[in-house]
């Protein structure tokens, strides 16, 4: 048992200490006693003999008989302790003597009394005769001290060896009685300490403090026994509650992944759905736009303006559909790039202008003077987002005033606030307009139209800029939308000379002959018809490679070249143009003929790309006949002054 064995040890040697100790002080006693009642007995015994012999040598002395007095004397002999004896006369010489071995004799006479000298006993007394002393008895006795040593050495190791075997009784039974359960209890201690299990306990075999002690100990033992059970329950319980929070979790991680996959999965679906409903759409449109241009009866005009107003209405809505769901699949591009911030405000609101003169409203933007001109970040989207506020704002206005206003905001950032004097949101609204297909109020539909996309993607969009839209109104006091974007100061560029296209009358212009690099069959339809319409030569490329084929083989004025073509695509068609130009050439300045490129992605990136491929400008697809006129007059222009 570890470091208990020391208490027993301890104990033994206290108790063996404490027995070895008393027996010496026992036997020290006894000895001291043993002594003091040997020298009495032997003062007693020696004073008797003495005081017989002083009898019986008195009478020898008053008659001077020295012989007699010698043979009294010899009787002292027959006391084996007495080593010599001498009678001396009232002048203190020797009158008479007993020595047993010659030379141990004693000298002169000594002083009356006992007293002892190293081992030899001197007993010392008057010689008297009829009251009177006639002289002195000395008697010298022999102490046997190696007898008494042996006595008494026997006496205390015979008490010493009792007292141990006592001490030994005693302590094994106070060791029984007191360290046992003391040494239970930590042999109990020590076995759960190695083995952490508390159901041990201690047997209680007394009714005294030890016994108390030994059943405290056990419902001690007991307590954590209750607690230890209670703990491992409350963690067997724990343990199964996190476990079913995991698989919950974990069920819920994997519906989250599946929801998040299925919504990305939707909005790409919608997002190529909308797209492809595009293309078929644009056909109706420029269709639409061709039979307007064309059509000189009003009734039939007025037919065809509705048909275009209503499929404007659609490319719209799935504009929108388009925006939400590329936002959603996160594959809406933000652009950043330097633009004028007045100019991007004004034009935003431009487009607003017939509408709110329409209505009889007031449309005001107010741009600060310390904001700054020139500004980096995405002017596409920022326009998209004035424009869907602004257009909001006109549509549920009926009178009074719409404001743009644009103040500088804190650390690089600028303000937008669209504020009209409308109809207004109700407090409980505010938040719900912003989420996709919501609107404040269920007659808003049948009252104001629209679809409820709107402020879910101006929302996003502004999010995606890096800014947040919010909204305050209530009912009749108008609305007021802001939000915030980080806009750095720019440096103005340096200033060009802006061309504005003068759209000279078709009827005039020289007779072009236009390669239209398209695979789409509805799209070749509409650009050729529209080229057809201005009297010019349409000659169709289904992909890249026949655009570059022809022309090698034939001579054109001007290509339009559709940018996402399956083979060739439209900018590796465009490469291979100027490459053979350049080859055409000489080494001397090549004859570069206008390449336009079609495309429905009108991000600035694209347009950048597309000019970087060696094309001169770019048409936004859906492709409208002003549009084309206003793309290609300069071209025409300057054949125009060639020819
Ligand atoms: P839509 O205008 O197509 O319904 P929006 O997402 O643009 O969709 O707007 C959602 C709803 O928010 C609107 O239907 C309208 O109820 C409310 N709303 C938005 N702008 C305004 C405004 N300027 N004044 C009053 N209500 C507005």
């Amino acid at each position: 048992m570890r470091g208990y064995s020391s208490l027993r040890r301890r104990l033994t040697a206290l108790i063996a200490g404490g027995g070895i100790v008393t027996s010496i002080v026992a036997a020290a006693g006894f000895c001291w006693m043993d002594l003091n009642i040997f020298w009495e007995r032997t003062d007693a015994q020696v004073g008797a003999i003495a005081k017989i012999v002083s009898d019986q040598a008195g009478g020898a002395l008053a008659r001077g008989d020295r012989k007699a007095a010698n043979e009294t004397l010899l009787w002292l002999g027959a006391d084996d302790w007495v080593r010599d004896a001498v009678l001396f006369d009232r002048q203190g010489a020797r009158f008479a003597q007993f020595q047993r071995t010659a030379g141990d004799s004693l000298g002169n006479e000594p002083p009356d009394g006992l007293r002892r000298d190293r081992n030899v006993l001197i007993l010392t007394r008057p010689v008297r005769v009829g009251g009177e002393r006639l002289g002195t008895l000395a008697v010298a006795a022999r102490i046997p001290f190696g007898l008494l040593a042996r006595r008494y050495l026997g006496g205390a190791a015979l008490i010493a060896i009792l007292s141990l075997v006592v001490a030994a009784l005693g302590a094994k039974t106070i060791q029984s009685q007191v360290s046992g359960p003391i040494l239970a209890m930590a042999g109990t201690a020590e076995r759960i300490e190695a083995t952490h299990r508390f159901s041990d306990r201690v047997a209680v075999t007394s009714s005294d403090e030890l016994g108390v002690l030994a059943a405290s100990f056990n419902s001690m033992l007991a307590e954590i026994e209750r607690r230890d059970e209670e703990l491992a329950n409350y963690r067997r319980g724990l343990e199964e509650r996190v476990a079913e929070r995991n698989r919950v979790n974990a069920e819920l991680l994997f519906a989250k992944q599946k929801a998040e996959s299925a919504t990305r999965l939707k909005s790409e679906f919608l997002a190529n759905m909308s797209h492809e409903i595009r293309t078929p759409m644009n056909g109706v449109m420029g269709m639409l736009s061709l039979l307007l241009d064309k059509c000189k009866d009003s009734e039939q005009r007025e037919q065809l303006s509705i048909a275009q107003g209503a499929g404007q209405s659609l490319v719209t809505l799935l504009n929108d559909i388009l925006d939400l769901s590329k936002i959603e699949a996160g594959k809406m591009t933000i652009e950043a790039i330097d633009f004028d911030l007045r100019k991007t405000v004004q034009e935003s609101l431009g487009a607003f202008a017939i509408a709110a003169r329409e209505k009889n409203l007031r449309l005001d933007s107010i741009v600060a003077p310390d904001c700054p001109a020139w500004v980096r970040g995405d002017p596409l989207r920022l326009r998209q987002i004035l424009t869907n506020l602004v257009g909001n704002a006109v549509k549920f206005t009926s009178q009074g005033s719409l404001q743009v206003i644009v103040t500088p905001g804190a650390r690089g950032r600028v303000k937008f606030e669209v504020r009209d004097s409308g109809i207004g949101i109700h407090a409980s609204k505010l938040t719900s307009i912003f989420e996709a297909f919501t609107q404040a109020d269920g007659s808003t539909t049948r009252q104001y139209g629209g679809t409820g996309l709107g402020l879910a993607i101006t929302r996003k969009l502004v999010n995606l800029l890096g800014g947040r839209l919010s909204a305050q109104s209530a009912p009749g006091a108008g609305s007021c939308f802001f939000f915030e974007l980080p806009l750095e100061e720019r440096a103005a560029p340096p200033a060009g000379t802006a061309q504005t296209a003068t759209v000279p009358d078709a009827r005039r212009w020289p007779a072009l002959r236009i390669l239209v690099a398209e695979d789409n069959i509805v799209n070749q339809k509409v650009v050729c018809s529209m080229i057809r319409h201005e009297g010019w030569t349409a000659v169709l490329a289904g992909n890249g490679r026949e655009a570059y084929e022809r022309f090698l083989a034939e001579s054109f004025d001007v290509v339009l070249m559709d940018v996402q073509m399956p083979e060739v695509d439209g900018l590796q068609a465009t490469t291979l143009i100027r490459q053979e130009e350049l080859r055409r050439s000489g080494g001397g300045r090549p004859t570069r003929i206008p390449i336009f490129a079609l495309t429905a992605h009108a991000s600035h990136a694209q347009h950048e790309q597309c000019l970087a491929e060696g094309m001169d400008a770019v048409i936004t697809k859906p492709v409208s006949l002003p549009a084309l006129r206003k793309a290609l007059s300069p071209v025409i222009e300057s054949l125009f002054s060639a020819a």
